[in-house]
């Protein structure tokens, strides 16, 4: 019996790990301290009211024989998904309901989906990276080869037309960055996948944070449909993290190496996966109700009004950072040309605040640090005190 040796080849991912170790160790030591957490990537604010009741109304409906479920169809309910399809359209974007399929969230589907592709592609990923595009893929063997996003691309980074990619995974607003392109720059991208024969991966799981005119989707850019496939989640839009729904849509003329794309992944979601329940895809479709829109646009505001307060505070002191706005996180350059982990050691024990060291989401991440919005307003407040008293003592 062997194990997929490929298992071998993922590198330790210590970030999180590391991270409460340090501080706990510094609690220990230091138990009268006050320390803010302003590194968690998960959300903070209750579930909407609509969405509650829901929740409440399709789990009743379990316990009524008339009206009780079982197996929701493979790819999710029709009214969930015509509802995601008009909200689409609600930016201008025209995707139809029997091109989305509904699932447990983002990470399982943009990890899953290697499945339908060959081991032989090449997968691009652009460095600093959300790890799961990257782990997927090592343990099914693929090669893989990273776009820098640094300060001179200001974390977005473009295709390099001398390199070849078959897989390309995109994030926008990006997690750990919060750096958005435009629509002009994912036009480069859409034309150096079909000039590859490529598909683009797009990640939009913070599709809901954009405020400026920037694409919400990829299928917003023209060409798109015939060269990507789009992951969506609930888990930041509206605090489904613990609730789990998300959403994959595939454009049904997608077409790779003699098959079609959707079909596949419908053929491999029958098999491995028995769909979301009833009453989480109630809250789903919930969301994209206009009350629903209203309740969760209350806690997307709280979030960026959080992430504004951070932003003013480092353009204050002067820092780069990217993100901010349009965005939950906040990526910003260590001060004095620092480590990411020296600034996160002195953040923590001069200011009691604890964020994420960017190196641990790829070589381009040292130097850099995330902060998130995800806090309580009072505590954010405090944090950005501490933290601009901190940048005008070092
Ligand atoms: N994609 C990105 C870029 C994320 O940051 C996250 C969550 O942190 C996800 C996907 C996961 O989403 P879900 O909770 O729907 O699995």
């Amino acid at each position: 019996m062997k194990i997929n040796s490929n298992f071998d080849n993922l590198v330790p991912n210590y970030l999180f790990a590391e991270i409460a170790k340090r501080v706990s160790d510094y609690q220990k030591n230091n138990p009268e301290k006050d320390i803010i957490r302003l590194g968690i990537g998960d959300v903070t604010l209750p579930l909407a009211p609509v969405v509650v009741e829901a929740l409440k109304k399709g789990s009743e409906e379990l316990g009524v024989k008339e009206t009780f479920k079982g197996y929701p169809d493979y790819e999710g309910y029709e009214f969930v998904r015509q509802a995601i399809a008009d909200y689409y359209g609600s930016f201008g974007v025209k995707v139809s309901a029997d091109e989305i399929l509904i699932s447990d969230g983002a990470k399982s589907d943009c990890g899953n989906i290697c499945d339908i592709f060959s081991k032989d592609n090449i997968v691009l990923v652009t460095d600093p990276v959300y790890p799961v595009y990257v782990d997927s893929n090592i343990m099914s063997g693929r090669k893989i080869i990273y776009a820098d996003c640094n300060k001179d691309n200001n974390f977005t980074a473009m295709p390099d037309d001398s390199v070849h990619a078959d897989i390309i995974y995109l994030c926008s607003p990006n997690n750990p960055t919060g750096a958005a392109y435009t629509l002009e720059q994912l036009k480069i991208w859409v034309n150096y996948a079909l000039k590859n024969d490529a598909v683009i991966l797009y990640d939009s799981a913070y599709e809901a944070f954009i405020s400026d005119d920037l694409p919400r989707s990829i299928f917003a850019v023209e060409g798109a449909r015939k060269c990507a496939i789009e992951f969506c989640s609930l888990s930041k839009t509206a605090g489904f993290t613990g609730t789990r729904c998300g959403y994959t849509v595939i454009p049904k003329e997608l077409e790779r190496d003699g098959h079609n794309i959707y079909k596949l992944w419908y053929r491999r979601q029958a098999t491995k996966f028995n769909g979301v329940s009833w009453p989480v895809q109630c809250a789903a479709a919930a969301v994209f109700s206009d009350e629903g829109q209203k309740q969760i646009k209350e806690n997307l505001s709280y979030y960026k009004e959080n992430a504004k307060i951070i932003a003013e505070a480092l353009d204050d002191a002067g820092i780069y950072y990217t993100g901010g706005k349009n965005s939950p996180y906040i990526w910003l350059e260590c001060p004095n040309g620092m480590g990411s982990w020296e600034f996160f050691d002195l953040l923590l024990e001069k200011a009691n605040v604890v964020g994420t060291p960017g190196a641990g989401f790829g070589k381009n991440g040292e130097g850099f640090f995330r902060l998130t919005s995800f806090g309580d307003r009072e505590k954010t407040i405090e944090a950005v005190k501490r933290l601009k008293n901190l940048l005008n003592n070092i």
